[in-house]
């Protein structure tokens, strides 16, 4: 947009300078370099943690950066997608959806053990829901932990979970009781126990994001690594749900910002039949279409994180904001290609890889079809 948000103040222009200036010296410059290389340096976390990044929003007392409304999380996420590699800010903050379970159900010793190194980015705790069998069913999961003692015993696998090989903790979903949402629990899986194991996994795009499938052996697992109430797991998996998908949301936004800016900077200075791409009314078109999109993101983005900030939770809204996100970036990606030309299409332009980048975008963290159906629902359509 041409204008700023107008909820936002001076204090969120500053922090998102800072996270800015961070993208462009610690990742940008390497990102190339670490998708190709499928890893990026782990000390990446610490730098991030000490840039005021990857500690934002949590508790002051484990080292956190409490914030007073979503909106920075948002310009967070929105710049942190400006290095154009989604791989580099789903793996470095993977702690995004493992850790707000263990702070809101999980035993102060569970916490004490577990936040501080994560939130310094000295461990790295990823959340494992996914398995081989199905992914949009989260209630039908069958990795099955049977209560021995004081222990869990579990048994089963985890798939397409980022951040799987390095994890030090898995927050992971299991059974505990019987079938459907009312016997899921959630166990913090240390990944250093016996009868863990991983392997990782090959992708059309994210290369660098470090996703694996994970194995769970007659792995034992202390109760006291359950987060909240047995059987109640689903509840903890339940309510990060919508920070997550605003913050997909907001990298989209970033990601389709970088899309829509290497093809401007392109057209403008490309020329084809005497004049310069942009010159021509069809290029020009496509560019505008291309912004009328992102604002429509953006404004619906903001709309929604503002409704969040006075209290409301709009579950449908935020559902189809997760899907008009994905598009918005399927979109501009697409288009940007087609401006580039030739350009796109090679490896060293970054529009090859985000094009690549477009279809995780739609499937993970809720597909368009469950947020489609879920919006559904909700509107009792
Ligand atoms: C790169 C990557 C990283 C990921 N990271 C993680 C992670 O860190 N942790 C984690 O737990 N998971 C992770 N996931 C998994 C992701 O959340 C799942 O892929 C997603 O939930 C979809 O599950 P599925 O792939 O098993 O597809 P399925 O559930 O098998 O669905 C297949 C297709 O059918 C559609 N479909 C399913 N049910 C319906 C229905 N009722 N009506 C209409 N259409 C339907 C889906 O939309 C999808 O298009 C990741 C996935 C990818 C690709």
């Amino acid at each position: 947009m041409s204008f700023k948000y107008p909820g936002l103040s001076a204090e969120h222009d500053a922090y998102r300078d800072q996270v800015r200036r961070f993208v462009q010296t610690e990742i940008t410059p390497n990102v190339a370099r670490w998708d190709e290389a499928e890893s990026f340096p782990r000390e990446l976390h610490q730098k991030a943690a000490a840039a005021g990044i990857l500690n934002l929003g949590y508790p002051e007392e484990y080292g956190g950066i409490p914030v007073s409304d979503p909106y920075f999380g948002l310009i967070m996420a929105e710049e942190l997608a400006r290095c154009g590699a989604g791989g580099v800010p789903a793996s470095l903050m993977t702690h995004s959806i493992g850790l707000p379970p263990v702070l809101a159900g999980g035993s102060e010793a569970l916490k004490q053990q577990i936040v501080s190194p994560v939130v310094r980015g000295d461990k790295l705790i990823c959340l494992g829901i996914t398995e081989p069998g199905g992914g949009s069913d989260v209630a039908a999961l069958k990795t099955r932990a049977v209560l021995d003692g004081d222990h869990y015993v579990v048994n089963g696998s985890k798939t397409f979970i980022t951040s799987g090989m390095r994890a030090d903790w898995v927050t992971t979903a299991v059974r505990t009781g019987g079938e459907g949402m009312g016997g899921i629990s959630l166990l913090v899986i240390p990944t250093d126990l016996p009868g863990f194991s991983r392997t990782p996994l090959k992708k059309m795009g994210w290369w660098v994001s470090d996703t694996a499938t994970l194995y769970f052996d007659n792995l034992r697992v202390p109760v006291a690594n359950r987060i909240g109430v047995e059987n109640e797991g689903f509840l903890y998996i339940m309510r990060n749900f919508n920070t997550e998908r605003t913050g997909m949301a907001a990298g989209c936004l970033g990601y389709s910002k970088v899309c829509y800016e290497y093809a401007r900077d392109y057209a403008q200075q490309r020329k084809t039949f005497g004049k310069r791409l942009a010159d021509h009314q069809v290029i020009r078109h496509k560019l505008s279409r291309m912004m009328l999109e992102i604002t429509g993101l953006e404004t619906m983005l903001y709309t929604i994180a503002t409704v969040n900030a006075q209290g409301g939770n709009p579950i449908a809204e935020t559902a189809l904001l997760k899907v008009k996100a994905s598009e918005t970036f399927e979109f501009c990606a697409n288009e940007a290609m087609q401006i580039l030309g030739g350009h796109g299409f090679m490896r060293d332009n970054p529009v090859e890889r985000l094009y690549r980048e477009t279809k995780v975008q739609a499937i993970g963290g809720g597909s368009a079809e469950i947020m489609l159906d879920l919006a559904a629902r909700q509107f009792k359509i």
